[in-house]
């Protein structure tokens, strides 16, 4: 790989979860920091504050281990993907953002949001989910049971058009549900997670 390094002979990394896609901090290599890098599997920067090889986790354990390496359109930037062994920053967090390091699910993440935001408000002549909502859980698990069957029509039939559109009210009914039963897709991601061994 063609890596440009800088004057001091470094090039910024940015090491991201390979399962979660969250960035989990940034840090700097050198040519023999890349190279231990690929050899070892385990994220190796060179500290600028130490002044020496410094392989993420060496004293608390959470280390970063390596799943692939990409270089940026002028080779001057490298994204790493890694599992890491524990939380990044040594302050505790995820992140060294003070995040968590969770999945987040893009549009679907949104969404679950803008529910959560018009069932507070509950404003039943406007929305139709906080008017859905108004009328109790069993009510939106029966709108979720009757999309799923016109989700099994629409596939049996060849419109794909119409496939996809029951489909849509099926995943944002299920999402209301989720939310109605005190859940969010994380939760779904864990149980799912746990069976994948
Ligand atoms: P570790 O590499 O996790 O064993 O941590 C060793 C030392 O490196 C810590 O005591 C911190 O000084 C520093 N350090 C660890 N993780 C980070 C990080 N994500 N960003 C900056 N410094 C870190
Ligand atoms: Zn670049
Ligand atoms: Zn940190
Ligand atoms: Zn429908």
């Amino acid at each position: 790989m063609t890596i440009k390094y800088d004057a001091q002979g470094l090039v910024p990394a940015i090491i991201q979860d390979a399962t979660t896609s969250k960035v989990l901090m940034l840090g700097y290599m050198n040519e023999e920091a890349y190279k231990k890098t690929v050899d070892t599997k385990q994220v190796t920067f060179f500290s600028r504050s130490k002044q020496r090889l410094w392989t993420k986790g060496e004293e608390s354990g959470n280390v970063l281990n390596l799943v692939s390496i990409k270089n940026d359109c002028d080779n001057d930037s490298l994204l790493i993907q890694v599992h890491p062994a524990g939380p990044t920053c040594h302050k505790g967090t995820g992140n060294c953002w003070g995040e968590e390091n969770n999945s987040t699910y893009g549009f679907f993440s949104n969404l679950e949001d803008v529910i959560a935001e018009r069932v507070a408000n509950k404003d039943t002549n406007k929305s139709y989910v906080a008017s859905l909502f108004s009328k109790g859980i069993n009510k939106v698990a029966q709108k979720v049971g009757e999309e799923a069957v016109e989700t099994v029509i629409e596939a049996m039939d060849n419109n794909d058009e119409l496939f996809l559109y029951e489909s849509a009210d099926l995943l944002f009914h299920y999402l209301m549900l989720l939310q109605a039963k005190g859940f969010t897709l994380k939760d779904i991601e864990a149980e799912l997670k746990g069976r994948h061994k």
